[in-house]
């Protein structure tokens, strides 16, 4: 049955007190906004996480770099930002002279958020980088060693870790209604076009399952709460139009996690492939789809005994943006450290290590 905006919103705030998340978030009486600086103005900067935090009352824009001064000019103007703070690749490190920037938030290629993290945290900034974390195992460490020793917060942007319906479904699971949970269904994928650096190794280190196919590794991990054993896996290239020399299109993995709970995932750069969880307990099955997507996640869920469940997140993109990054300023303000630490994103990237090695490829 269809779930009422209100009968949500109560769902909402039984689900935020069980995660220890308030929602939504409000600024503690007499604090200011996180000032942010936007490292990268491209598709998600400009399309959600900006105008996410054009909605908030914890978190502002208060500076861009880009290698488009005109561009960048552009944005300052709609974001009310001074244009004494716009920096391009070159003068980023001078961010550090500037006190009305708090955190930058990188949305760069993968290859690049490792420099940009190390650079902002000697400039003395905390650092919220989207995901995925980095494109090696090395450069995570160091990135997380660069922030720890200036003592600034890092946080890889999980924003499902966030969501609500994502949340609740951490909250059936747990509650142990769906009984022992056997196994997980997972995709995630959709049709890259030739040109993106998500083709180019060098820039995005590796093909779907770096960039989509790692929605579907975190959430099995955040699902069950353990952390996979084994990895077998398959990668394929069926287009032979120049787009996969360098990373795989297809890809296809299982994880083994300690309970014996088998996790069966596929990503894919060759087809629109919608992305969804299926989780199957003894007692009964949820099922979230859309489950990754910036506005709609939806839940099924069809437990023993019980009426079948099905509940959409009513809130619109960019609600999960605004969300995530007031949850990284809360953190900054109250001195918490984020759920989805750097240590979360290694985590990540070391399973994407040994599942590339599973199927004879490596981290590019
Ligand atoms: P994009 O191509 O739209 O933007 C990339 C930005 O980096 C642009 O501003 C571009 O000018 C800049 N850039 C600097 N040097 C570059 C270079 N050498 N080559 C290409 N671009 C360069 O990419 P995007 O989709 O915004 O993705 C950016 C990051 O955000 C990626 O790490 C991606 O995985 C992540 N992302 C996260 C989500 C999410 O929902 N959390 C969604 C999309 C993307």
């Amino acid at each position: 049955m269809p779930l009422t905006r209100r009968a949500f919103a109560q769902r909402l705030a039984a689900t935020a007190a069980l995660s220890n998340f308030p929602s939504p978030l409000l600024p503690a009486e007499g604090s200011r906004k996180i000032g942010y600086c936007m490292v990268g103005l491209g598709r998600i900067s400009l399309g959600h996480f900006m105008p996410g935090c054009r909605l908030s009352q914890m978190s502002q824009v208060t500076a861009l770099v880009s290698g488009h001064r005109d561009k960048a000019e552009k944005y300052a103007a709609q974001y009310n930002i001074p244009a004494s703070n716009i920096y391009n690749y070159e003068n980023y490190d001078q961010i550090a002279q500037n006190p009305a920037i708090d955190a930058v938030y990188i949305a760069l290629p993968n290859s690049m958020h490792a420099e940009y993290t190390i650079r902002a945290a000697k400039a003395g900034k905390h650092v919220f980088c989207e995901k995925p974390m980095a494109t090696s195992v090395k450069d995570s460490q160091a990135m997380i060693d660069a922030c720890r020793t200036v003592n600034k917060k890092l946080m890889i942007a999980y924003r499902c870790q966030y969501e609500p319906t994502n949340l609740r479904a951490i909250e059936l699971i747990r509650s142990g209604k769906l009984g022992k949970i056997q196994a997980i269904e997972s995709a995630n994928g959709f049709h890259e076009t030739l040109g993106e650096w998500r083709l180019n190794g060098k820039l995005a280190g590796g093909g779907p399952l770096m960039d989509v196919g790692v929605y579907s590794l975190n959430a099995s991990r955040f699902l069950t709460g353990e952390e996979p054993v084994e990895f077998q896996a398959y990668s394929s290239v069926i287009d032979k139009d120049g787009r996969f020399n360098d990373v795989e299109e297809n890809l296809s993995w299982i994880m083994r996690f300690p309970s014996g709970v088998l996790a069966s995932c596929n990503t894919t750069y060759g087809a629109n492939m919608p992305g969804f969880v299926r989780v199957h307990g003894s007692n009964g099955m949820l099922h979230l789809e859309p489950a990754f997507g910036y506005e709609g996640i939806r839940l099924q869920a069809q437990i023993k005994g019980e009426p079948a469940m099905d509940e959409t997140n009513p809130a619109k993109d960019p609600a999960q943006f605004t969300r995530e990054g007031d949850y990284f300023s809360d953190c900054i303000l109250s001195g918490k450290e984020p759920k989805t630490n750097g240590e979360e994103g290694l985590r990540d990237m070391q399973y994407i290590e040994r599942i590339y090695r599973a199927c004879g490829r490596s981290l590019l």
